[in-house]
């Protein structure tokens, strides 16, 4: 095992200067450069069996679960990496790194095959900023067997994950993480944890997967349907999602929400409601 994790100040400036790697902008890449955040995010993580992470990186956050499960699966997409990684990685023969787009990945596939393989799988990753909600929402609606999420994300972020109805905050991500999870904010990260500084702090939230919610991707396409136009009315929303508004003015009516409620007014419980109507149509 090499002496300095690849998260230490020292050894990433050598891995940046040996592979003559600028951090890419567009990428949402800024790297962890102190261990012990590194070390606390994946102690955190559940991660005994198999993980998936996404953005190695430079393989800072990797070797921190690599060290602690049994299996990690990881999706980049910058392919000026491959040969970084290759290095860095290659003390631990339980990581798999594919070079692929994670937001066109077959995520149920692979949750399955790992599940099979190593028993419990989770996600743990220091997320791309620009890409968070996207990744999000596709681990909410096909993630359903991942039993935990810790992730880096800007701190503003993580506190619209818990935001309450009638916020400014309280948006389709709040409304799915509340229905689908218990979540917690583990701790507050500074900007100069990471190389380059973002100009915000973050913060590690985790979502435990609460069993026996009935929600999948239906309910993705559902609650995002009902925020597409948040000045609007539930049922103008209701009536775009389901191309038809006599049955939106009829599930209204049923679920007992009146029609001229704004989408952000709405409790995650009447959501969770109008899912269970809409499936019956
Ligand atoms: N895990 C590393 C760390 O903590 O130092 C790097 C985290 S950096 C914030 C985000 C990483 O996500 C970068 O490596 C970036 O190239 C990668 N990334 C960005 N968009 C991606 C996508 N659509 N699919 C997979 N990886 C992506």
């Amino acid at each position: 095992m090499p002496d300095k994790p690849i998260a230490s100040i020292s050894r990433t400036r050598q891995i940046l200067r040996q592979y003559d790697l600028r951090p890419k902008k567009g990428y949402g890449q800024n790297f962890l450069v102190d261990v012990s955040v590194v070390a606390r995010t994946a102690e955190a993580s559940h991660c005994e069996g198999a993980v998936i992470e996404v953005g190695p990186g430079i393989g800072s956050l990797t070797e921190q679960l690599a060290l602690r499960s049994r299996h990690v699966t990881a999706y980049e997409i910058d392919e000026r990496l491959k040969p970084v990684l290759e290095d860095t990685l290659s003390p631990y023969d339980n990581v798999e790194v594919l070079f692929q787009d994670f937001l066109s990945a077959d995520l149920h596939q692979k949750v399955q095959e790992l599940q099979q393989a190593w028993g419990r799988v989770v996600f743990a990753a220091n997320l791309p900023y620009y890409l968070t909600s996207a990744i999000l929402f596709r681990i909410f609606a096909e993630g359903e067997d991942l039993s935990y999420l810790t992730v880096m994300v800007q701190k503003e972020v993580a506190q619209r994950f818990s935001a309450r109805p009638g916020s400014a905050d309280y948006s389709a991500l709040s409304v799915e993480s509340q229905a689908l999870y218990d979540i917690s904010s583990l701790f507050t990260v500074p900007p100069g944890a990471f190389a380059p500084s973002p100009k915000v702090d973050s913060a590690v939230v985790q979502f435990h997967r609460r069993p026996g919610t009935s929600a999948d991707a239906g309910f993705d396409q559902l609650v995002r349907g009902c925020f597409a136009q948040r000045r609007k009315t539930i049922y103008n929303n209701l009536r775009s999602v389901l191309q038809d508004g006599e049955k939106a003015e009829a599930v209204l009516q049923v679920c007992g929400i009146a029609p001229d409620r704004r989408p952000q007014q709405l409790q995650v419980e009447e959501f969770l409601r109008l899912y269970e109507e809409v499936s019956r149509l």
